[in-house]
């Protein structure tokens, strides 16, 4: 891995430019809130780029055939961590499922639609750059994932 600063204000612009077509055809805005002027984290944009098309992928998947589908992306600073959420209105996670989705190969979609390594892997992706992830979900209502990232010394 390698890490460098990233500017997340147009780092993230960059990765929904690759799910924008997908989210057209599929009825779905993305909406981008991003602080201006927030400083870089240290990271790894293959890896971070992973996070985000995972995450962005997972609420694709959660809002088929939603009317008013929505993914919000928005990201601040907080003291020295910048937090990054990603939120959907999509179908939501029960409470059982939730504590598994971490878990390699954990999946609840059809045999061929998904491997069950996204979170996995974005877990252990944002571990290894010394931040967390947490999740909270209502079922019929949506999805939140919060990414908190050290705001590294550049
Ligand atoms: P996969 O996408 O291959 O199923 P993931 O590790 O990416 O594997 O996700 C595991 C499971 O977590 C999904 O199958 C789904 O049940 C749940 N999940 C993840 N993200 C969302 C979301 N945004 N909304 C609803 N469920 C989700
Ligand atoms: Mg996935």
């Amino acid at each position: 891995i390698v890490l460098q600063p990233v500017n997340i204000g147009t780092f993230i612009p960059e990765v929904v430019g690759m799910v924008e077509q997908r989210a057209g055809v599929e009825n779905i805005r993305i909406i981008q809130e991003l602080q201006d002027g927030a400083p870089p984290v240290m990271s790894d944009p293959n890896q971070l780029q992973q996070v985000f098309l995972n995450l962005f992928n997972n609420a694709m998947y959660a809002l088929k055939g939603k009317t008013g589908a929505e993914i919000r992306v928005r990201s601040l600073r907080e003291g020295n961590d910048l937090v990054i959420t990603v939120a959907d209105n999509g179908c939501g996670i029960t409470p059982e499922d939730m504590e598994k989705i971490y878990l390699p190969f954990f999946t609840t979609k059809p045999v061929g639609q998904g491997t069950g390594l996204g979170l996995s892997t974005v877990y252990g992706i944002i571990e290894g750059l010394g931040g967390r992830i947490t999740v909270e979900s209502e079922v019929n209502a949506g999805t939140v994932f919060t990414i908190r990232l050290p705001i590294g010394r550049t």
